[in-house]
């Protein structure tokens, strides 16, 4: 049974709540013209996350939160806890995103910290590996995933293991305009599910969803989805408006 596509929209720092819930509406309506095949999630800022929940109750949309602290509450200015963001509504989280890795220091043991709180809290973490330009081209790309992946996954369950998501998204591909191609996607792609396989058997392996983030737009979306490797996208710059990111979505009609 092949596993079902998820297409997620990262907004980053980007729409007011009244921009979010118009493209909430919006994207409630047109959901029929997506194939059911096919998961989508939309992750807003954290003042967006319930607003986004209560105009997609009961559609076949999900919301998901773009970061989280790994505490469950105290002294920690401007930090949202993982229980406050499943009390958002919430049911997925991205986890080490690289613009959080590369652009606000954050560790390869404090993406693992805020991974097992987002297990912790029922949340369906999205866990964001990937290279460097300059460790692609020293040959490193799959040791670098490899380090992110086990930091990330020391003391996970396999049952925890089969319900997580990871992203790879390649740091020079994100919000340059330069996509990985379809045979560099699948080739990472293969050798997270092998060490999965590895960590903790065929089963969890095989359950997997491994998405692929990176410059995706409407363009390239079906050459990388018609990939059976490539199980969603998860989408920056090309989500922010309804069009094109249903225009991905329904890239995955074609697989
Ligand atoms: C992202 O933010 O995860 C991302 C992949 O961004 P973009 O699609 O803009 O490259």
């Amino acid at each position: 049974m092949p596993r079902p596509k998820l297409i997620a929209a990262n907004w980053k720092m980007n729409k007011t709540i009244s921009e979010a819930v118009a493209f909430a509406g919006e994207l409630r309506a047109l959901l029929p013209t997506v194939p059911s095949h096919c998961d989508l999630v939309v992750i807003p800022s954290f003042f967006c996350v319930r607003p986004v929940v209560d105009a997609l109750v009961g559609a076949r949309a999900w919301v998901g939160a773009q970061d989280l602290h790994w505490e469950k509450s105290g002294a920690f200015t401007g930090e949202v806890s993982a229980d406050m963001v499943k009390d958002a509504g919430a049911m997925y989280v991205l986890v080490g995103h690289s613009e959080r890795r590369h652009g606000l220091g954050e560790t390869d043991a404090v993406v693992a910290k805020k991974f097992a709180a987002a297990l912790s809290a029922g949340l369906t973490p999205i866990v964001c590996v990937g290279e460097t330009l300059s460790e692609r081209e020293s040959g490193r790309e799959s040791d670098v995933v490899e380090r992110q992946l086990t930091v990330a996954f020391t003391g996970v369950g396999a049952d925890d293991a089969r319900a997580t998501v990871i992203a790879y998204e390649p740091v020079w591909a994100i919000g340059t305009g330069r996509n990985a191609s379809p045979d560099d996607a699948v080739t990472m792609h293969k050798t997270i599910r092998t060490w999965m396989q590895g960590r903790f058997g065929a089963p969890v392996a095989k359950a997997l969803r491994i998405q692929y983030g990176g410059s995706v737009n409407p363009t390239n979306a079906e050459s990388l989805l018609s990939c059976d490797e490539v199980d969603g996208l998860l989408v920056g710059g090309a989500s922010l408006d309804v069009g094109s990111f249903l225009g991905i979505a329904r890239a995955a009609a074609t697989r």
